[in-house]
C-alpha cells in the first residue's frame, strides 16, 4: 500500500520545496525504492528555483511521517534539524530497525496507523526541549542548500566543462558535507557529522554555564539583550530562580548583570538556561557566569574590560556584589 496512487503532494520541508510553492513537479508512481523501507513509492522531481539543482523524494511518505522528516533532505520538519540532533535533545530512541529487511516489515505494519494519524510524533516532546530545539533551528528556509553540488573535477583542478558544467565551481563547504551523508544514517540519527557538530556546539554552551569553582560568584552575565527589554522584565524572569540582590542593565552594550543573593539561585538560573535556553519576552539571551572579583591593580582591570564588555569602576570591589549596583550609569560609561 506504499503506493496507492492517492499521493498528491510529497512531504517536504520549505527549503527543499524552494521559493515557489506552486512549483511544477513530475510524478512517477512506483518510480523508485524507498531508501529506508525499500518499498516502491511515488517519486517526485522538481527544480526548486533558478540556479538550483533538481531535487527528488528519496524516502516514502510513511517513512517520512514515522520520523516527521522531509522526504528529500531527511531533516526534521518542525525544526529543520538533523534527526540525530532532535532525538538527542528530546531523549528519543530510534525504533525503526536498522536491518533493511526488518525495516520493510516494520514500516509496512505501521503504515495504517501512520496514515490514520494515530502516531503523533511531536506530541511527546517536552516543552523545555522543544524550546531549546527552536533555539537551534533556522528561522528561515535555507535555499542555498538547493544549489548545484560542488564539481568534484573542479576541486581537483581538472574540470574542462567551463560554463557548461552543471556543477558548482567552488571549493566544498558544509553544505556539501550534508549532501555526502548517507540517507539511512541520517534517518536513524547515527554517524551524522553535521549533527555531531551542532551537538558539540550545544555542549560548549553547556560548559560555559558550568558553575565556576569560585563559590563567591553569585552573578550571571546576560548579553544579546533586545532593545525593548526592561530591568523589570529581567527581574521578573530571574527572580523565579532565587532571591535577587540586583539587576544592572547596560543598555548601551545590550548586557546585564544578574546578581543573586545566594549561589544556589545563580546555579538554578544557570541550570535552567542550560536546559532550555534563556528566553525573556520571547528573545533568547546569552548567559554566562560572572567572573571572580578582580584582585589586581586598576591596570589589570582595564585590561579585562576589553573582554567583558562592562567592568566595575576601580575601587568598587569593596562591595560584596560582583558588580555593585550603586551606580549603574557609571558601569555603562566605564566601557570603552
Ligand atoms: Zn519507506
Ligand atoms: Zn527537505
Ligand atoms: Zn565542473
Amino acid at each position: 500500500m506504499a503506493d496507492n496512487g492517492e499521493v498528491e503532494f510529497p512531504i517536504l520541508c520549505e527549503t527543499c520545496l524552494g521559493e515557489n510553492p506552486y512549483v511544477r513537479m513530475t510524478r512517477e508512481p512506483r518510480g523508485q525504492e524507498c531508501k529506508i523501507c525499500t518499498r516502491a513509492f511515488t517519486v517526485f522531481r522538481w527544480l526548486p528555483g533558478r540556479g538550483m539543482r533538481y531535487k527528488k523524494t528519496e524516502i516514502c511518505p510513511t517513512c517520512a511521517k514515522l520520523k516527521n522528516v522531509c522526504q528529500t533532505c531527511i531533516l526534521d520538519l518542525e525544526y529543520g534539524l538533523p534527526v540525530q540532533v532532535r532525538d538527542a535533545m528530546l531523549g528519543q530512541q530510534d525504533t525503526v530497525p536498522v536491518q533493511a529487511s526488518n525495516r520493510r516489515d516494520y514500516v509496512a505494519k505501521l503504515e495504517n496507523s501512520v496514515n490514520a494519524g494515530l502516531i503523533d510524533f511531536s506530541g511527546k516532546a517536552q516543552p523545555a526541549a522543544r524550546q531549546q530545539l527552536r533555539h537551534m533551528a533556522r528561522s528561515e528556509p535555507y535555499y542555498k542548500r538547493n544549489r548545484a553540488h560542488v564539481c568534484s573535477f573542479f576541486v581537483k583542478g581538472q574540470c574542462n566543462r567551463g560554463n557548461e558544467c552543471p556543477y558548482r565551481h567552488e571549493m566544498p563547504d558544509s553544505d556539501s558535507e550534508l549532501a555526502r551523508q548517507n540517507i539511512s544514517d541520517r534517518y536513524h540519527g547515527s554517524n551524522d557529522p553535521v549533527a555531531r557538530r551542532m551537538l558539540d556546539r550545544t555542549a560548549k554552551r553547556t560548559d560555559r554555564l558550568a558553575p565556576p569553582t569560585d563559590k563567591s560568584i553569585t552573578s550571571l552575565f546576560a548579553t544579546n539583550l533586545p532593545e525593548n527589554i526592561t530591568q523589570k522584565d529581567l527581574h521578573q524572569h530571574f527572580a523565579a530562580f532565587g532571591e535577587l540582590k540586583s539587576v544592572i542593565m547596560v543598555p548601551k552594550n545590550s548586557c546585564a548583570f544578574i546578581n543573586f543573593k545566594s549561589r544556589a539561585g545563580a546555579e538554578t538560573a544557570a541550570q535552567a538556561a542550560q536546559d532550555t535556553g534563556c528566553i525573556v519576552n520571547g528573545s533568547p539571551l546569552k548567559l554566562t557566569w560572572g567572573k571572580s572579583k578582580p584582585k589586581g591593580p586598576a591596570s589589570e582591570l582595564a585590561q579585562k574590560s576589553k573582554n567583558t564588555a562592562a567592568v566595575p569602576p576601580p575601587g568598587s570591589q569593596t562591595s560584596s556584589d560582583l558588580y555593585p549596583s550603586q551606580d549603574p550609569t557609571a558601569q555603562g560609561s566605564s566601557v570603552k
